[in-house]
């Protein structure tokens, strides 16, 4: 079977192409600006490489189809009046018989009906230089994969807006503590494992601290104050509560934050300035791991 081939250019928003990871799971939608798209890709919100020719969204694929038919549909038909035109050539003069072949079909000009989709925000990976725009939380650069500050703040970015457009405050600033303690698990995660083949848990900045002090000889809480170990103490333990117990404090809570001890059996409350105290806290303990290869 011979291979018909021809190029289409899929639309993009300012340099932007929408993608769509591959890991049924996860679906999402992200956009790489043109110049950054590399053979193979990661997702920024699972982290699962993929073949770039894999990321195509549906209203893509979808497209790609419809332009394949009407080429493929020039190609038959052209190969069809070159069919009848021999035939035409041949019968000329015959009385019983003639051909007559029709006019040229040409592929029809297929306009795209769809609009790649707006997404929160932008971000320049400072490892790799690359450009790529996702929605809401994620975690690696879709290029080289890192985990960085860059990443980070991009997130923060997204978690303050959302709290303060939040008709529910209480509602965001649990996500917001929430968004704040899995960045800081995955950003330890991914640099444990050049360290040890230990799971470490990263929910507890004590468990943390103990982890990269065992096994990479680091303090990640060497450069906070009393005040910012205590409020980062307050954020991961609250958000802790929240997630297992409605945000009871209980005495679990308690044996993390004596502080608290007065709070013992009430709800316990968010804040903004709390949270925003901590981000600074995660921020010198994330400035403080060790590097991603021993
Ligand atoms: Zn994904
Ligand atoms: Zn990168």
């Amino acid at each position: 079977m011979s291979e018909l081939s021809f190029s289409v250019s899929l639309a993009t928003d300012e340099g932007f192409l929408g993608r769509e990871c591959n890991n049924p799971q996860c679906s999402r939608y992200f956009r790489v600006h043109t110049d950054s798209i590399a053979d193979e890709m990661l997702c920024p919100y699972c982290g699962q490489r993929f073949a770039s020719n894999d990321l195509f969204t549906q209203d893509q694929v979808d497209f790609l189809t419809e332009v394949a038919a009407e080429k493929a549909m020039e190609y038959a038909a052209d190969e069809l009046r070159k069919m009848f035109g021999k035939l035409e050539r041949q019968t000329r003069g015959n009385k019983y018989v003639s051909f007559k072949a029709g006019p040229p079909y040409r592929a029809k000009t297929i306009q795209p009906r769809y609009a790649e989709r707006k997404v929160d925000s932008e971000i320049v990976c400072p490892d790799c230089g690359s450009r790529f725009q996702v929605d809401g939380i994620f975690a690696h650069c879709v290029r080289c994969g890192i985990e960085n500050m860059a990443v980070f703040d991009a997130n923060l970015e997204v978690i303050r807006r959302e709290a303060a457009a939040a008709s529910d405050p209480q509602r965001a600033l649990r996500h917001a503590y929430n968004d704040l303690v899995s960045m800081f698990e995955s950003m330890c995660g991914s640099r444990s494992s050049a360290y040890s083949e230990e799971h470490g848990s990263f929910q507890d900045p004590y468990e943390a601290r103990r982890f990269f002090k065992k096994h990479a000889k680091v303090d990640l809480l060497a450069n906070l104050n009393d005040e910012q170990e205590l409020a980062v103490r307050r954020v991961f333990h609250k958000r802790h509560a929240w997630q297992h117990s409605r945000g009871v404090i209980t005495d679990r809570y308690v044996r993390k934050v004596p502080e608290d001890r007065e709070l013992e059996g009430s709800q316990a409350s968010l804040s903004m300035s709390e949270f925003e105290s901590a981000v600074i806290a995660v921020r010198l303990m994330l400035d403080a791991l060790p590097p991603k290869a021993p």
